[in-house]
């Protein structure tokens, strides 16, 4: 019966990654996937998880399934982590957690459960992780879009302001929470509370997708949108991830944080979650939210953790910072001057794809559609043959 199916196209960025691998020249830089790499290119384990590690191979007792939504005390961890200690506690029994694999399965589940409440329509801004889409519609919501990006390049909230006059009360807005993936473009600090009033005032659910917290500025300051919104907005869900900062990528671990007006909403939305899981994937897998749960409620692995999150992040500020001002030595001119303000894992060139090719062919350099490119991986070494091609690029 298969001989039906057509065979879908590979995932653009993964077939960058194979051309990345067979190109032999020295000089190239892998700037596609989405993944944290050091100074040797190389995509580390965290020493505070391979200490949570160390902690559990001695201490684990059993294989069982776990028998709730979450692995014990991950739950108040990434809720305290998201929301910080005073939101945490002013809400209190409003808001649960139900654990899922990665901040992918997060947004799965927010999807379902936002589709069992009857017909909802999300607001989403173009661009953005092309997996959202699918992962929203495919669970029958549907989807209106509106341009993120200024004239500037920056977030524009006049446009968002905008788009939400559109909606109805109970509509969804998605936001990526901070560090935003592709742009880098995130609201300004002052913007946030407008855009929390914005949506309460027009009783607007938003759907916050954070994937990259502790990236952008701290742990805490990249949550501060979240927390204006939870905080505003009687009802919130929040996508939570711990691939980046925990450099847990293939343990998939995440969470979905739902806030509600009473605690009797949260009971029924938290056993919907439970539902949603159970066909899923059944029960949670341990071995993530065990790390996960285990650095957080440990004073001496916190703060060994919370110091390589910023070691990450400065080395991260440092290499934008380099190639701005390479930018600036090869005199690329007005185009490029929104890197500087860009924040978190990704920049954005804003390319054609003759000029993504252009990088490609002729400084090995790759970059995802649009010019999209993961800062982390820029080697200090290239940055002023890229800044060089890119002033060539734009004349
Ligand atoms: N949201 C965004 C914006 C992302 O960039 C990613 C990872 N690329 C995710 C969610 C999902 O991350 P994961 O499922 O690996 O935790």
């Amino acid at each position: 019966p298969f001989s039906a199916l057509e065979c879908l196209p590979q995932d653009p960025i993964l077939g960058l990654g194979a051309l990345y691998q067979a190109d032999p020249r020295p000089q190239r830089m892998d700037l596609g996937i989405g993944i944290y790499k050091d100074s040797s290119g190389f995509t580390p384990i965290l020493q505070a998880v391979r200490e949570a590690e160390r902690w559990l191979l001695k201490h684990r007792t059993s294989k069982s399934y776990l028998s709730s939504d979450c692995v014990p005390g991950l739950d108040n961890g990434l809720r305290q982590l998201a929301l910080g200690d005073h939101l945490a506690a002013e809400l209190g029994n409003l808001t649960g957690v139900i654990q899922s694999p990665g901040g992918t399965g997060a947004l799965r589940l927010a999807a379902q459960l936002l589709a069992r409440l009857s017909p909802r329509k999300v607001l989403v801004g173009l661009p953005t992780w092309p997996i959202h889409v699918p992962i929203l519609e495919r669970a029958g919501l549907s989807l209106q879009f509106w341009q993120q990006q200024g004239a500037d390049q920056g977030f524009d909230l006049a446009a968002l302001l905008l788009a939400l006059d559109s909606l109805q009360p109970g509509d969804v807005v998605l936001l990526h929470a901070c560090c935003h993936n592709p742009t880098g473009a995130d609201p300004q600090a002052h913007e946030w509370p407008l855009i929390a009033r914005a949506l309460a005032e027009r009783q607007l659910i938003p759907l916050l997708d954070m994937a990259y917290q502790g990236f952008g500025d701290s742990l805490d300051k990249d949550a501060d949108g979240l927390r204006q919104l939870f905080s505003q907005c009687p009802t919130a869900l929040a996508a939570l991830s711990c691939s980046k900062n925990f450099g847990l990528y293939r343990d998939r671990i995440g969470a979905l944080l739902v806030r509600t007006p009473t605690a009797r909403d949260c009971q029924a939305a938290s056993s919907h979650l439970s539902d949603i899981g159970r066909c899923l994937w059944s029960m949670p897998p341990a071995h993530g939210g065990e790390v996960v749960s285990h650095i957080l409620a440990s004073t001496e692995l916190r703060a060994l953790w919370v110091t390589e999150v910023d070691n990450m992040r400065m080395r991260i500020s440092q290499l934008r910072s380099g190639l701005v001002a390479a930018l600036q030595e090869a005199q690329a001119g007005e185009r490029f001057h929104s890197l500087g303000r860009q924040r978190g894992m990704f920049s954005w060139l804003g390319l054609n794809p003759e000029e993504v090719l252009f990088l490609r062919q002729h400084g090995g350099i790759y970059t995802a559609g649009g010019g999209r490119i993961n800062v982390s991986g820029l080697r200090p070494s290239q940055l002023a043959n890229m800044a060089s091609l890119l002033a060539n690029v734009s004349r």
